[in-house]
């Protein structure tokens, strides 16, 4: 048996410079952006105001999207080896399910959602940034910006009061909701306050609810309580809603564990209260910028938006801008792309923002709807179309964070003629083509890449880290004609573009007989071929953050593709060194 070292995941590494992008914040999306950029071999600095690491109670809920870009960083594994699997999710009024979000159903890597608290995140993406051999310049305070052309300045207040002027190619604003840097380029952050707050509690809980699944408790005219478990150990953050604004500073409701005791039962649940923790009171606020750029400074995370906590979105939503932002930084900083690729972050990013508001804020008026037709109707009639077999598949990818989606970029397309398409969905229709067919500006569908029987798993979306992926499906086995002119087609794409690395897909048991000098995907029970809905020619461009490109069935197409709107430079010459981490595959 053959193996072939390919050289994807391609992780470039430059010669000591001055760095390119100033990250201002250490919260968990500066430090996600700050690995990301790290591994891209793009030099930057990372600063933070506070002394060290916060220990504020805030989000626990990591999706399991996040779980694949936390793989791709390295800390998917430790994050899942400290945290506590939640199979399901549920919304129950009066004692009857009116939704249930079951994560068995998602069709991806990570079928779960992952609860672990905020501050054990920040120091495991700490710990990975520290291993890369990166560090966090803590006491270290962003006070004052101005946009230049093509770069920023800024005045950074060090801890023994000295200032110090520093100019970057990039910002990037993971400053948080009171971000400084927002204010200073007076960029507007329009919303509103929810008329409600929370009164959080880490605590063990004796009752009869089950021990790994979290659920919103309606129905008491109080406000709803909910619970999340944290460990196996009967361990479970807690959340009660005060449905009314915020008291000012000293008449605001004791934390002490006698009083979320007596606000549970005073809600009709039966919970035994013992040992909290990290309690908290916080109110809530949906705002957002009108756009996550201006000029040569990116928001992203809570500097762009806030919202209503129900649905566990926000920390997620700033995780993935930071893996749609870092690998355009770094092929424009390398001279792969052209510099306005950075502009689809805005494009790209905005409306999945405002999508997440929105359905963040619809959840949170289902819950805590107070007008008794309406609550009639969820109790109700809700339940009857969520319980559907449909609904129950789909309701976890509403939250999942793999539906969001870049369709109408300037920078994806997809190019299948009226018949390519129609044949498509006829197949679909057989039971093996179930799952929809992917479309260009979806996220690329993860498949377990067959192997021998006793080989180690290998998952395709592996090989989407830290490259441009072609995927050109034969439909055919090693004899086919058409084969000498996929490998041409991969080969030229792979000259012209050294971001992309293209892989023919092939009906073969091995690769004897297959040219050596190129990549080949084994497809022998066409599990890639089936999944994708992929004929004769399929051709599947995938970014690094594992967005489909690009979708035709013609190599004029694609060229013209990677040509005039990929954001790619043809014949771009890296004069950098490239650190490659070897994936095997087996031919
Ligand atoms: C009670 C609660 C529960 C939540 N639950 C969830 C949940 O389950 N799931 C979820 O996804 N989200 C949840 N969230 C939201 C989540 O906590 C935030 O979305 C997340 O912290 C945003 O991360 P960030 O890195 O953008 O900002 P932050 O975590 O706020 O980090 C910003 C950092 O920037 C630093 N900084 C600010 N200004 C400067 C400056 N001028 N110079 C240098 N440094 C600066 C700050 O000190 C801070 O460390 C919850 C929030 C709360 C309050």
């Amino acid at each position: 048996m053959n193996t072939l070292s390919t050289l994807a995941p391609k992780h470039f590494k430059r010669p000591g410079s001055a760095p390119t992008v100033m990250i201002v914040g250490a919260g968990p999306v500066g430090l996600s952006l700050a690995i990301l950029l790290k591994k891209w071999g793009v030099s930057f600095r990372i600063i933070e105001r506070n002394a060290g690491p916060s220990t504020a109670t805030k989000a626990m809920a990591i999706h399991s999207r996040t779980l694949e870009i936390f793989r791709d960083l390295g800390v998917a594994e430790q994050a899942i080896s400290d945290g506590f699997t939640i199979n399901q999710f549920s919304v129950q009024s009066n004692a009857k399910r009116v939704l249930n979000y079951n994560f068995s159903y998602l069709d991806a890597p990570y079928p779960l959602l992952l609860s672990l608290p905020q501050p054990q995140t920040e120091k495991i993406l700490l710990e990975r940034l520290k291993a890369l051999g990166a560090e966090v310049e803590w006491n270290t305070e962003l006070v004052d910006i101005e946009n230049l052309p093509g770069s920023v300045s800024m005045t950074l207040k060090h801890a023994d009061g000295t200032d110090e002027h520093f100019t970057s190619r990039w910002v990037a604003a993971c400053d948080g909701a009171r971000s400084n840097i927002r204010k200073r380029l007076d960029m507007t952050f329009e919303g509103s306050s929810y008329d409600r707050f929370f009164m959080l509690a880490d605590a063990d809980i004796e009752w009869s609810g089950s021990k790994d699944e979290g659920a919103f408790f309606l129905g008491a005219q109080d406000g709803y309580v909910a619970v999340a478990p944290i460990s196996a150990q009967s361990r479970y953050r807690l959340f009660i809603e005060m449905p009314y604004n915020l008291p000012p500073e000293g008449e605001r409701p004791s934390l002490s564990l006698e009083n979320f005791q007596r606000l549970c039962e005073g809600r009709g649940q039966k919970m035994t209260l013992s040992n909290i923790s990290s309690t908290t009171i916080a109110s809530f606020q949906h705002r957002r910028v009108q756009s996550m750029q201006q000029g040569s400074v990116f928001l992203l995370g809570d500097s762009a938006h806030i919202g209503s906590p129900i649905g566990g979105q926000w920390m997620n939503l700033g995780v993935s801008e930071a893996y749609n932002l870092a690998w355009k930084m770094a092929y424009v900083d390398q001279g792969l792309a052209n510099p306005s690729l950075l502009d689809s972050y805005n494009e790209e990013r905005y409306p999945v923002a405002l999508e997440v508001e929105n359905t963040a804020h619809r959840l949170t008026g289902l819950i805590t709807v107070q007008r008794r037709a309406l609550v009639w109707l969820r109790d109700n009639v809700l339940p009857l179309l969520s319980n559907r077999k449909k609904a129950q598949r789909k309701l976890p990818s509403m939250i999942s964070g793999h539906q969001y989606h870049y369709e109408k970029s300037d920078y994806i397309q997809e190019s299948l003629t009226k018949k390519q398409r129609k044949n498509w969905s006829k197949k679909g229709k057989k039971p093996e083509f179930q799952t929809a067919p992917p479309r260009a500006g979806q996220l690329a569908p993860d498949v377990e890449l067959w192997q021998l029987q006793g080989m180690p798993t290998k998952r395709l979306i592996d090989l989407f880290h830290g490259t441009f992926t072609l995927l050109i499906f034969s439909a055919a086995d090693q004899f086919s004609p058409l084969l000498p002119g996929y490998y041409t087609l991969a080969k030229s794409v792979e000259k012209d573009y050294p971001g992309i690395k293209a892989y023919c897909v092939i009906d073969a048991l091995s690769g004897a007989g297959l040219p050596a000098w190129h990549s080949t995907l084994l497809d022998p029970d066409w599990r890639l071929h089936k999944r994708y809905h992929a004929k004769e020619g399929t051709m599947m461009l995938i970014r690094p953050d594992g967005y489909i490109a690009f979708l035709g069935a013609d190599a004029i197409t694609l060229m013209t593709y990677l040509n005039v709107r990929s954001g790619l430079l043809k014949g771009a010459r890296t004069t950098i060194s490239c650190e490659t981490e070897a994936v095997e595959l087996q031919l």
